[in-house]
């Protein structure tokens, strides 16, 4: 048996026994992140061509939506803001209308024009004493998904205010393991987990013909798993980058901003959401984040065939109605 830690304390449990195909994955850095690609497949030739292409459609995705690389369509959307409307690909369109979707269903909590606090909120260490007060509503007043404006006719995108911007970090991942996956499966790969820092798309089986399985950290003893979740045929996502955030005035403050106020959440440590669409849980598990533990499982619980776990600051464990959790490997 052969544990895999994921980003925040999950364990993704891998049992070679019996063989439908062998093992290959590949662990590289991509979108600034961790990508683990593993295909299942009884020819290695397959096998490598799949995670190669995998990591071809992930370094596209990158150049579309980064918001770093000042040439990228997300870019020329920023730099125009409050200027004019930016022509983009019918993809990178799509893309913004279904996050904008996420924004009405989460009455603003997720909201992908959060970037214009990017200046002031720093989460590589660099940031010592909390920006001023006025300084953070000033920037909180750019952030409304109201004013992105989408013309599906001919695919243009403008942000109607001066110092807006958008950004997809809590989002892009999960498309991006998306997009992986549909590669890899057109590609002959039936079996197969992408797994893009802890947002994990995974599909068909294990080798030894099991269902691919996450298991859960116990929150107060790391190294205990206290219980399994089975991944048929979806994502498990987590939110909650341990390694990213900021300590001020004694309390820590994670790298999610809440629209509402213009500072990073505080109350919850993590949040897991299991559903078929790694998208759509990598967009939620941001949201119940700015929700809170109240709302946003009452969110998760109005969805059907959504289900997530959330681990708060004092690592208590809540989880969704029909989430079924199991202590067995
Ligand atoms: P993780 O990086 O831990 O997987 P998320 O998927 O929740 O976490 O993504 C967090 C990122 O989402 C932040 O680094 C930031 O880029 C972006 N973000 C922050 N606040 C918001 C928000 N209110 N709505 C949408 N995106 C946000
Ligand atoms: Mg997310």
């Amino acid at each position: 048996m052969r544990a895999i830690p994921l980003a925040i304390g999950l364990l993704i449990l891998a049992n070679p026994l019996v063989a439908q195909g062998q093992r290959h994955n590949k662990v590289i850095k991509l979108m600034g992140s961790r990508f683990e690609i593993t295909a299942i497949h009884e020819d290695a030739q397959t096998a490598w061509d799949g995670i190669n292409a995998a990591i071809a459609e992930i370094t596209r995705i990158e150049k579309l939506i980064s918001s770093w690389d000042p040439n990228s369509q997300t870019s020329k959307i920023n730099q125009n803001a409050g200027v004019s409307a930016v022509k983009v690909d019918r993809e990178l369109f799509e893309l913004i209308s279904r996050a904008i979707r996420i924004s009405n269903l989460t009455d603003g909590a997720f909201d992908i024009s959060y970037a214009s606090m990017d200046r002031i909120w720093k989460f590589d260490g660099s940031m010592a004493t909390m920006p001023k007060a006025d300084v953070v509503k000033k920037a909180a007043s750019k952030i409304d998904y109201k004013n992105i404006e989408l013309v599906d006719s001919n695919t243009t995108v403008y942000l109607k205010e001066k110092g807006m911007k958008i950004g997809f970090g809590a989002i892009g991942k999960g498309y991006a393991a998306q997009k992986a996956k549909e590669v890899m499966i057109t590609l002959g790969i039936e079996n197969g987990v992408v797994n893009a820092a802890g947002d994990l798309a995974a599909w068909g089986r294990q080798e030894n013909g099991e269902h691919f399985k996450v298991g859960i950290a116990d929150p107060k003893n790391k190294e205990h798993i206290m219980s399994w979740l089975d991944v048929n045929n979806g994502a498990i996502v987590t939110s909650g980058d341990y390694e990213r955030y900021v300590m001020l005035d004694g309390k820590r403050y994670a790298h999610i901003i809440d629209p509402r106020t213009g500072y990073p959440t505080t109350g919850i440590k993590s949040v897991t959401i299991i559903c078929p669409n790694p998208e759509l849980a990598d967009a939620l598990a941001t949201s119940v984040f700015i929700l809170g533990k109240k709302q946003g499982i009452e969110l998760i619980n109005q969805l059907y065939g959504i289900e997530c776990l959330i681990v708060t600051d004092e690592d208590k464990i809540l989880i969704s109605n029909n989430l079924e959790l199991s202590d067995k490997s």
